[in-house]
């Protein structure tokens, strides 16, 4: 444990996890951003920043490449994403590691998130071979209609610190196969990963050859007057921005005015409904991970509860165990479930959903600090378990730290009302093993939200399935099924092989 008289380890395996990867020294020492470990708080890095003109630069070279790679076919793009798949697989432990570091993510999340970019770009090599179009009956003899799916230009990235590495990958796997280049925004609070992910990809393009034109992927350094750039960019035309609400109110009205696409992965308010037939042994372990998970800073982490009446009290003082006992504390340490939190404003933005709790006459088991591990500037928490009386104040907004707040239900239309009560529109599930309920649940009157489960929690999505939520979450669609499509312009074809002229809809228009 670093203090004044015994220097930390951990700068310098950063260092040499960087120099492994491939990040030139000078990307990471003397530059103006300072990067701060959550693990011990120190600082480990000070990173070059990208001025606004570089950035203007960076997406005028993307723009160039785009009129190239749109012209390589599609499995031969596929080809450079195979390759993007492979570097991955031979960097996994490092940067997976440096994901603990930067991020503060235990070990097997630190893996698993390289591991999802993995599996993404295996999916988008696949769907490489597959970007389908329609093949449409006309209404006129000897014609034919179709529908063909054509890049669009230079995708824009714009990433938080939460899912340093994947967002991108989501986006990148699929916009290279698309015939897309991307230039990408990561989080300030994260550029360790991306300088390095960034590397990955450049090795990849190396193997690759001559295809992949300059400028195919590129990385922009900063804060946010940096992704301002590529929101107000008109070579920009579909922007995927992932963070917070507030960050996609901003956004959302700049794109609209230059009519570029959105793909908005905002903020979620996730709850899971416990009904009187959920297995409550399997319920118990599916709330955990999902509420305490990520030390609650995931989009998908559980944060609302509905339990039954019936089976409040055979669970919750449950869940109430659960939460004093699972270990929290440096993530490099085995057994730790609970890491860090990302900074003291996240830890501050805890302690005032709770003191609002509090106010509300609510019963608040641990959400204190965890002293003791790394310097001052490193914050742990024990998870928070809230009983509310009712389902109100801090409920009914996204605190991104490990809080669970549990409401007593009494019907379950009641809980439907409340689970949709809120802004965001992200995650949900129910553990149930009543197939009435289950079914209601995933109906067009039940959960309103992108993705809902069945007796797993919100959290831990596949990439498989389209990823995102509705309402304030902003409504986009990333990695599998045909979130595709948003990277990609259709075009509606008609062939007339025939001699006559038919017109649509019976018109005529005789010369
Ligand atoms: P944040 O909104 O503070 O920052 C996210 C990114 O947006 C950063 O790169 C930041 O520099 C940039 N940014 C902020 N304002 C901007 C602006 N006006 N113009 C251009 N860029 C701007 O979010 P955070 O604290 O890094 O991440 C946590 C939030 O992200 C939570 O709300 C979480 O739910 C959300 N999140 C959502 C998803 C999802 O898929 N829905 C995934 C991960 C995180």
């Amino acid at each position: 444990m670093p203090n004044a008289s015994t220097p930390s380890s951990l700068p310098t395996e950063v260092a040499e996890l960087l120099q492994r990867l491939g990040v030139p020294r000078d990307a990471y020492t003397g530059g103006s951003l300072p990067v701060r470990s959550p693990v011990t708080g120190e600082q480990i890095a000070a990173v070059a920043e990208t001025s606004t003109a570089q950035a203007a630069e960076a997406i005028g070279r993307a723009h160039a490449a785009y009129l190239t790679w749109r012209n390589v076919p599609a499995p031969r793009r596929g080809e450079l994403v195979r390759l993007l798949g492979e570097e991955l697989r031979l960097h996994k432990a490092d940067l997976g590691r440096l994901v603990t570091l930067e991020a503060g993510k235990v070990p097997s999340e630190g893996a698993g998130e390289v591991q999802e970019m993995i599996d993404i770009c295996d999916f988008a090599v696949g769907l490489s071979r597959q970007l389908y179009g329609l093949t449409i009956a006309t209404e006129r003899a000897e014609h034919r209609m179709m529908e063909t799916w054509h890049p669009l230009g230079v995708v824009g990235v714009i990433s938080a610190f939460n899912f340093p590495v994947a967002v991108w990958s989501w986006n990148a796997a699929l916009a290279l196969v698309c015939g897309d280049p991307v230039v990408w925004k990561p989080s300030e609070k994260t550029p360790l990963t991306a300088l390095a992910t960034h590397a990955i990809a450049q090795r990849a393009i190396a193997r690759f050859g001559a295809d992949a034109p300059e400028g195919l992927l590129d990385l922009l350094i900063g804060q946010r007057d940096i992704g301002e750039v590529l929101v107000d960019d008109h070579r920009v035309p579909v922007l995927s921005a992932t963070g917070s609400t507030a960050m996609g109110r901003q956004v959302a009205p700049k794109l609209a005015a230059r009519f570029a696409r959105a793909i908005l992965e905002l903020g979620g308010n996730n709850a899971a409904i416990v009904a009187p037939s959920a297995d409550l042994d399997l319920a118990l372990r599916g709330i955990a991970f999902a509420a305490m998970g990520t030390a609650g800073q995931r989009c998908t982490t559980l944060r609302r509860l509905f339990v039954h009446d019936s089976v409040y009290d055979a669970l919750v003082p449950k869940l109430a165990k659960v939460y004093a006992s699972v270990q929290v504390g440096d993530p490099r340490e085995a057994g730790t479930l609970v890491g860090p939190l990302i900074d003291r404003a996240a830890f501050d933005g805890m302690q005032k959903a709770l003191g609002e709790c509090r106010e509300l006459g609510a019963t608040v088991h641990g959400g204190q600090r965890v002293d003791g591990i790394g310097t001052q500037d490193a914050y742990y928490v024990r998870p928070a378990l809230v009983e509310l009386k009712s389902h109100a104040g801090p409920a009914l907004r996204e605190t991104f730290a490990p809080i669970l707040y549990v409401v007593r239900y009494a019907s379950f239309d009641e809980a439907i009302e409340w689970h949709n009560a809120v802004g965001a529109g992200l995650s949900s599930s129910i553990f149930t093993l009543d197939m009435r309920e289950a079914e209601r649940f995933m109906s067009a009157a039940g959960s309103d939200c992108g993705i809902a489960n069945v007796n797993i929690g919100p959290s831990g999505a596949e990439i498989g399935g389209a990823f995102g939520g509705e309402k304030e979450t902003g409504g986009g669609r990333e990695a599998g099924s045909d979130a595709w499509k948003a990277y990609m312009r259709r075009a509606t074809n008609t062939i007339n092989y025939s001699t006559a002229l038919p017109l649509a809809q019976g018109v005529t228009f005789d010369i």
